[in-house]
């Protein structure tokens, strides 16, 4: 069931277990699935998410990550709201898309895709701009793989008590983020990133008391945030429309295996120790990695190409020859390739991947 390790960040390797999870049929009508997988997974997705489990709540969304963004943005900024959007990459950039496709208010601050967002230029804008009512920021910006300062980032939206809306996609269930301890008010998150589960929902953790304003906001009726939440919390975990039941009941074993693991730390730890021998070893081979140290996430290291005639597509085949796939860069400045440290991987396969590397 495993040709190949997947290197990226998501779809990854996922555990033979929580592949043989899909291996029974579900009724989504049945008290088995709602109550059993559903309402387990939004407890246990708020626990992780929270110190003060009570303030929150979990939404479960069809589609991939990019649809609970979608659901959120659409469904929590009214026609009068502003949100600044803050963005150094790809996802953030497309934040921003997804507010004119709503002809939400948006405002955009760039910074470069090498940069880490700052939070000093955050609060220079919400002096100068008080209209603003929503601030959005990806935590580990993908693209890259830099990892954002949360904290302060949260500090000065928190001071100026605007909403704080987190795109924690591929670091939740891998970096430990306390949204109560911060003010998070919605963080977005999917099955298929660190909590190792498939592809084919995300979810939201939201303060319940501002959703439960958010009724009629929604411009989109499939990505209704709001109405989604009121039928999986009248129904006990019934979803409105077909909910990927195979792909749930993987995520609900995907989250026993993070617990046995020993939680959001322990695995924070094994990424940390994936990236550390990861780097290390490239380093050893000449390799030199696109971010400083201090921003770099221990989720998706970029790389630049060693040489002017590197041929990135015949690496890839090489690799994929010896049972690793990685992925491509994203960035427009610099030639870059990524190598995923997230998913059901071990230090083991990067001493063997960077092995072969060597052997090439
Ligand atoms: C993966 C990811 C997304 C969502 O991408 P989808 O392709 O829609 O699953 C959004 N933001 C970040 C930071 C991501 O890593």
């Amino acid at each position: 069931m495993r040709p190949y390790l997947l290197l990226t960040p998501g779809p990854l390797t996922t555990s033979e277990s929580v592949k043989q999870a899909m291996m029974s049929d579900w009724c989504t009508w049945d008290k088995d699935y709602n109550l059993g997988i559903v309402e387990v997974i939004r407890k246990q997705l708020v626990e992780l998410a929270s110190s003060q489990p009570d303030e929150y709540t979990a939404v479960l969304m069809q589609g991939s990550g990019t649809f609970c963004v979608e659901a959120t943005l659409g469904s929590t900024i009214r026609p009068e709201d502003h949100l600044l959007v803050v963005a150094n990459g790809a996802y953030g950039k497309r934040m921003g898309v997804i507010a004119n496709y709503y002809r939400l208010n948006c405002h955009v601050m760039n910074f470069e895709e090498t940069e880490r967002v700052n939070a000093e230029r955050i609060e220079e804008y919400l002096k100068a701009n008080p209209e603003v009512s929503h601030v959005s920021v990806v935590h580990c910006e993908t693209t890259t793989g830099v990892l954002n300062p949360l904290e302060e980032i949260a500090a000065v939206v928190k001071r100026h008590s605007k909403t704080l809306i987190v795109d924690a996609m591929s670091s939740f269930g891998g970096v430990p983020i306390d949204m109560a301890k911060l003010g998070i008010d919605f963080l977005i998150s999917s099955a298929n990133k660190c909590i190792q589960g498939v592809p084919g929902f995300g979810f939201v953790i939201a303060r319940k008391s501002l959703l439960q304003q958010c009724k009629g906001i929604a411009r989109s009726l499939s990505l209704d945030l709001y109405d989604q939440w009121e039928t999986m919390e009248k129904g006990h975990g019934k979803w409105r429309f077909t909910s990927p039941t195979h792909v749930v009941r993987a995520f609900m074993q995907a989250l026993k295996e993070l617990q046995d693991e020993g939680g959001v730390a322990a695995r924070h730890k094994r990424y940390c120790e994936n990236h550390r021998v990861l780097v290390e070893g490239m380093r050893s081979l000449g390799y030199k990695t696109l971010l400083p140290d201090e921003w770099q996430s221990p989720i998706i290291t970029s790389f630049y190409y060693p040489s002017q005639d590197f041929d990135f597509n015949d690496f890839y085949q090489k690799l994929k020859e010896k049972e690793f796939v990685i992925y491509p860069g994203k960035i427009s400045q610099a030639d870059t390739f990524r190598i995923g440290n997230i998913g059901d991987v071990f230090p083991d396969d990067f001493r063997r991947l960077v092995d072969a590397i060597r052997n090439l």
